[in-house]
């Protein structure tokens, strides 16, 4: 890393960001590296759209999936190890896991030790209650970049994400209630926390799509 933590600062040069693409992309199968990059730039059009450092929001972005080419077993051996702890829920999903093992990689591979970024990784799986803006953006990213394609909503969410970001996230995690709803035990309590959060602070006037 040259500069690190000018948190709001336009002249943080941040990581070697060449570096870290050549890494991820030997690591990540083609579709996953697509992912990785439509993360990336998703956030940093919210960065500039919301006044977030740039940096952060492609190094964040860039790295959020960092430990998702790992398998189940891979994970829970590296947080095993790495002393990461880990709950009930996470041991019986494993690839969640993926989110907690990414922010340690990120800080112990790829040299990151901006909190913050980390903390972005480590939530953007789950989202939780009153994140962020850092978290809410990369954690929107990773649900509205342009390869994403299954996600009922899109299309609103994506027009949604630059109007109001709080309302774009309390959208987000409706719609994964609703998905998960069908089958309950995939659930991350962690899900419907931060959903319960967001549904008490946007505005309840505004319009939705059901
Ligand atoms: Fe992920
Ligand atoms: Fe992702």
């Amino acid at each position: 890393m040259k500069k690190q933590n000018e948190t709001n600062s336009t002249v943080n040069n941040g990581p070697d960001f060449t570096a870290i693409e050549q890494r991820l992309a030997k690591l990540q199968n083609g579709r996953r590296f697509q992912h990785t990059l439509g993360v990336t730039y998703t956030a940093c059009a919210l960065a500039m759209r919301y006044g977030c450092d740039l940096t952060q929001a492609r190094t964040a972005g860039l790295l959020h999936d960092c430990a998702k080419h790992l398998s189940g077993i891979e994970l829970r051996e590296t947080a095993t190890r790495r002393h990461i702890s880990v709950t009930q829920f996470e041991r019986e999903h494993t690839p969640l896991l993926h989110a907690k093992v990414g922010a340690y990689l990120a800080r112990v591979d790829y040299g990151i030790t901006d909190l913050s970024i980390l903390e972005a990784i480590r939530w953007h799986t789950t989202g939780k209650p009153d994140m962020t803006l850092l978290e809410k953006i990369v954690f929107t990213a990773d649900y509205i970049e342009p390869n994403r394609d299954r996600a009922p909503h899109l299309t609103e969410l994506r027009e949604l994400a630059f109007r109001d970001l709080d309302r774009c996230v309390c959208e987000i995690l409706r719609d994964t209630r609703n998905y998960l709803a069908r089958n309950p035990k995939a659930m991350d309590p962690m899900t419907l926390d931060a959903l319960a959060y967001y549904e008490s602070h946007t505005d309840s006037t505004a319009e939705e799509e059901e």
